[in-house]
């Protein structure tokens, strides 16, 4: 064979060079498409890793934001059974305390919370302790009490923003905290309790382990728990008034006339339950137009105000002082034999003569009459008590005032009482 044909046609070993050659490029193609395949698939894959991610994140979310709507719904249901400040807030604190450790423990934290609720003392302008859980008002290093702007939570009372500080040691200046504070290094929420703008008080919270981790979305929670509490209170200082209203006498302060009725028919039943002896008096004091006739009407005010604080003084606690007139007094006395009553009545005579009222810096003297009488000695039903105390007073202005009488049923109807020696006492 020539060598031109020897170039022009390929031998078979060329032709296997050349078929490998394409080969190769063939392959080469493949794996070009096969490496964009799988990097597609990769950011495919990565893209969906990324929405799951975030779906997981928004479920979590969810979830906790489910469970603390939960917990803010056990606050409300809480806060609203109660009608006293007291009862309100303390129950209150108590769920807000064992919520939050729930919300901790399901975001796998073990946190011990503990904390208290200060209410404004608006005459200083302070801070004052109400109640507290799981931490003494001394371990706060402020005494019970802080001035607004002071402190961590005299700065959010007075901001009146909810403030979380995750870690106290790491974030704080001293000059934020008291040294006791600081002992145990801790997160600190404060959450101001408010009734529209106005700062009622401020409910503290301490975490340990520091390191609150959830604070953007508690923030908002906080601030409506706080709103919500300072509702409450508001709403429970209202009825507070109109209760005090509704059942104390406004000149004097003792209970009212309606008052009255309603504790004597309640502790004529106790006493007719548990077979107690129940006394009452009623007084009345002397001659009281010629007083007002003499010093004015405004002097005879103020002379019921000091009569009705005298009575006060003189009874125990578990008594009953009342208005139940003009210028008559009543008295309840529970579990109170005969004598004892006596020996009440007779000092509160006597208290009354022995004082002296102060009338444009002239020294002038009042004088009361006293009936008693005590169930089931001398009556059978409620009614029937006040009308032998009644009786009795009537006895006693007619015996010549300034005197204590007590109810006889039978022949003779009142005697007088007399103490030797009370009017030392
Ligand atoms: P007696 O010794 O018989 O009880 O004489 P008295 O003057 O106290 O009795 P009377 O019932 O005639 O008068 C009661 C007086 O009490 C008449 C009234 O001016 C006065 N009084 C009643 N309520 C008030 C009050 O709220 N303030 C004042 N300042 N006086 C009152
Ligand atoms: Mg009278
Ligand atoms: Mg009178």
């Amino acid at each position: 064979m020539k060598d031109h044909e020897k170039n022009n046609n390929p031998t078979r070993k060329d032709r296997e060079i050349n078929f490998l050659k394409l080969e190769i490029e063939e392959v080469k193609k493949l794996s070009a498409i096969n490496e964009k395949l799988l990097l597609t698939s990769i950011r495919e894959q990565e893209k969906l890793l990324n929405e799951l991610a975030k779906r997981s994140d928004v479920i979590l979310k969810k979830g906790l934001e489910i469970r603390e709507l939960k917990a803010f719904n056990e606050i409300i249901a809480v806060a609203s059974k109660h009608l006293s400040i007291k009862d309100i807030l303390t129950y209150s604190l108590q769920v807000i305390i064992s919520s939050l450790e729930s919300l901790e423990k399901a975001v796998g934290r073990k946190v011990r919370i503990s904390g208290g609720i200060f209410l404004i003392d608006e005459a200083t302008e302070e801070l004052v302790h109400f109640t507290s859980c799981g931490i003494s008002p001394d371990a706060l290093g402020c005494k019970g009490r802080v001035a607004l702007g002071e402190c961590i939570c005299g700065i959010a009372a007075q901001s009146g923003k909810v403030d979380i500080i995750p870690y106290c040691k790491a974030e704080l200046h001293d000059k934020r905290l008291p040294p006791t504070c600081m002992e145990e290094d801790h997160a600190h929420v404060s959450i101001p309790l408010k009734s529209g703008n106005k700062v009622l008080g401020l409910i503290y919270l301490y975490f340990v382990p520091p390191g609150y981790l959830h604070p953007a979305s508690d923030a908002n929670i906080f601030s409506s728990i706080g709103n919500y509490l300072g509702l409450r209170i508001e709403k429970a200082r209202l009825y507070e008034k109109v209760q005090e209203l509704a059942t104390l006498d406004g000149l004097t302060g003792l209970y009212n006339y309606r008052e009255f009725h309603h504790s004597l028919e309640h502790e004529f039943q106790r006493a007719k339950r548990y077979t107690k002896t129940l006394s009452l008096l009623m007084t009345d004091i002397d001659h009281f137009k010629r007083f007002n006739d003499t010093y004015g009407h405004m002097s005879g005010d103020e002379a019921l105000r000091t009569i009705g604080r005298l009575i006060i003084n003189l009874v125990r606690n578990v008594d009953i002082p009342a208005r139940y007139g003009g210028e008559e007094f009543a008295v309840i006395l529970p579990d109170t034999p005969l004598k004892q009553a006596e020996l009440v009545a007779e000092r509160l005579r006597s208290s009354v003569a022995g004082h002296y009222f102060s009338i444009g810096g002239k020294a002038v003297s009042l004088t009361i009459s006293v009936g008693l009488a005590s169930f089931p000695k001398d009556a059978d039903t409620k009614d029937g008590l006040i009308e032998a105390a009644d009786r009795a007073l009537y006895c006693a202005k007619n015996g010549g005032r300034n005197r204590v009488y007590r109810f006889m049923r039978g022949k003779k109807p009142c005697s007088r009482v007399t103490i030797p020696g009370v009017d030392k006492l």
